[in-house]
Formats: structure tokens, sequence, C-alpha cells
């Protein structure tokens, strides 16, 4: 009986059955590459989504705070958020009319998880910013607002205007406007970067989302999202 030359087919008949080729290798670095490419973004968008959602409870924290304030000091806010010590250009009550003391338990919640300065902010584009220490927020019912006659007529102003929708405080680090701010300001509202989605404190201690607008933002800032 002669023997069949292939009697059995197997793993010997075929060189390259155990390793990959190089052709295959190639296309698996190229596909974990792609898939790598995909993810990375995907956790970054996380990771914002996270912070979003910390400043979103931080700002309404601060809203209940302001509101248990005002019941205990005759409906009137705090004229801070926090204390900001000997740096009040000049404005009253720095030293115990602020929010913090006794209303809000952790400093962490006036800290934007966004904001690259963890409240040391650079610049003052006339929004309450005070101390060393500040908030990542920009409080819009501060000294100027309640302690001035112009503050005061303003302050009437905005509220009669815009009711729950006046923004209490709002986070403009929220994003991207710190890289906007660096980028483009120079000279104030005008100068800066637009279409950018910040988050806010409502007078009706709502949170939601705005989109600054491209020149007057007493005009505009109201711009309701979703
Ligand atoms: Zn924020």
């Amino acid at each position: 009986m002669p023997r069949e030359r292939c009697s059995f087919r197997g793993a010997s008949d075929r060189p390259s059955a155990v390793g990959f080729t190089l052709i295959e290798l190639l296309v698996v670095i190229a596909i974990i590459a792609i898939l790598a490419g995909m993810l990375f973004p995907m956790l970054g968008r996380a990771k914002e989504g996270g912070r979003r959602t910390h400043c979103i409870n931080n700002l309404r924290q601060i809203g209940l705070g302001i509101q248990m304030y005002q019941e205990d000091f005759n409906d009137r806010p705090p004229l801070y958020l926090v204390n900001p010590g000997r740096k009040t250009f000049g404005y009253v009550g720095g030293t115990n009319e602020y929010l913090e003391k006794g209303y809000i338990s952790s400093t962490n919640s006036f800290i934007c998880l966004s904001d690259r300065t963890r409240g040391r902010i650079p610049i003052d584009l006339g929004w309450e910013y005070f101390g060393d220490f500040t908030t990542s927020y920009a409080y819009h019912m501060g000294p100027w607002q309640q302690t001035t006659q112009e503050g005061k007529t303003w302050l009437k102003t905005q509220i009669n205007r815009w009711n729950a929708r006046f923004i209490v405080a709002a986070c403009p680090w929220h994003r991207h406007l710190w890289q906007g701010w660096t980028k483009t300001n120079t000279s104030g509202w005008g100068s800066r970067q637009t279409k950018i989605k910040d988050l806010s404190l409502r007078y009706d201690g709502s949170v939601d989302s705005f989109i600054w607008p491209s020149q007057n933002w007493e005009e505009e800032p109201y711009t309701k999202l979703r």
C-alpha cells in the first residue's frame, strides 16, 4: 500500500501557523491604536463631565447657603462668598459678612475643579474677586451691588428685569473661559471669547448653563440652554 504523501494535514504544513505574520501584527497594532485613539478623548470627556457635575453641586450648595443666610439676616444676602480678609478694595464687611462662615461647611464648595488656579484668580474683570483666596465663582450680589448707590440701582434693575433668571453666581472657569481670557482678553467684556458654555446659579436657586454673549453681557447672558 503506497503511502499517501499528505495523509495528515497539520500544523507542520504551514510555516507560520504558530506565530503571526508581519502583516497580521501590523493590522492588530493599527486596530489597537485606533481603539486607544477613540478611548482617550472619551476618558477626557468623562473627566470633564465629572468636574461639571461637581461644579453644579457647588453652585447648588452656594444657592442654599445664600437662602439660609438671607433668612437669618432679614433677607439681605451675604456681601462675600468667602472671607476676603483685608483685601476688599475699600468695601465694607470684609471680616464677617460672608457666606462661608457657618453656612457652607467646606471651602471646597467654592472651588470649581476646572479652575486651574484653585481660587487664586489673577485678574479682575469687575466681578467680585477679593483677597488672595477667592472663589471660582463670580458673585453678582457682592459689596459693590449692595453697598454703593450705583450698585444698588444696578442690582435692583437687573432683578426686576430678569427675575428668577438673574444670575447670582457664575462659574466663568467652567470649560474654557480661562483659556479665552489669556488668549483674547485685553480690555473687558467685549473682547472675550464667546460661544462658551458656563454654569450659573439663578436667583430662584436653580443651576443651568448659559452662553456668553458677544458684546453686551447685560443684554444677553441669560440665553437658556436645554
Ligand atoms: Zn465650574
